[in-house]
């Protein structure tokens, strides 16, 4: 099967809508420089097409429908630019800004950007807490995070960048239910202004084999203290 088949393939099995080509195109350019970067410098441990295609394609997108129309969103911790990029080439209608860490992260999910003319998405690099980046991006309508800490460590990270109104989306795997019972023992959403969890889940299809994966979906109902987020240290020292 060439790259726009099993594209189509993964998605049509996922329950997403069929790739148009010039979707295809897209997809099939940035596996093409995120392998060959891989090569290189270590961005991620998957590294065969048809696992990318739904590891990480489709798992980012499966989250599309959570954001409205529009939105301005924060990918938190984006890595190598999940769940951003594959959202940003499937939602033109999205403004997206990728923050991670790691500059080297950063500085690949910038020359993907370049090389795919994405104009709807821009990388910083940075830490989500220091306060000079949260001076800079200013207020989102969604923020992202998959693969990045804990419930109570992502509800400090990602609530004060959110609007009243706005929502957090973090992605997780089989253990979300313990994640959000873990949550919901401590004080994390009442102080950060946080809604009531919901959950969604659903199986991610591979081509023989289903795992399962979810959203907790968080609104931001009331201003976070000004205290938050903490240092680093504090954040993981003393979780909320
Ligand atoms: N979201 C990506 C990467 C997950 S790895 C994916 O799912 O593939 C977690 C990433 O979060 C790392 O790249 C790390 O550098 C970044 N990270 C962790 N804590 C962070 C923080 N406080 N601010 C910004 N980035 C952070």
């Amino acid at each position: 099967m060439d790259f726009s088949q099993l594209l189509s393939t993964s998605f049509e099995k996922n329950g997403l809508p069929a790739p148009d080509t010039a979707l295809a195109r897209m997809f099939a350019c940035f596996t093409e420089h995120l392998l060959a970067v891989n090569q290189i410098t270590n961005l991620t441990a998957i590294r065969d097409v048809p696992s990318v295609i739904t590891k990480h394609y489709v798992d980012s997108l499966l989250i599309a429908d959570a954001i409205p129309t529009n939105a301005r969103v924060l990918d938190i911790g984006c890595g190598p630019g999940f769940p951003s990029i594959p959202l940003a080439i499937f939602r033109p209608d999205l403004t997206i800004v990728s923050l991670d860490s790691t500059a080297k992260k950063i500085a690949f999910v910038k020359e993907s950007t370049n090389i795919l003319s994405l104009n709807n998405l821009t990388a910083i690099s940075g830490r989500a807490e220091d306060r000079s980046v949260m001076k800079e991006l200013g207020f989102f309508d969604v923020v992202t995070s998959r693969a990045v800490a804990n419930l109570s460590v992502l509800c400090e990270l990602c609530l004060p960048y959110l609007k009243i109104g706005g929502k957090m989306l973090a992605m997780k795997g089989a253990k979300i239910e313990d994640e959000v019972d873990e949550l919901l023992h401590g004080k994390a959403i009442g102080l950060l202004g946080g809604s009531e969890p919901t959950i969604r889940t659903w199986q991610l299809f591979s081509d023989n084999s289903a795992e399962t994966r979810g959203v907790v979906e968080i609104f931001k109902e009331k201003e976070c203290g000004k205290q938050y987020p903490r240092a680093y240290a504090a954040i993981i020292k003393s979780p909320l």
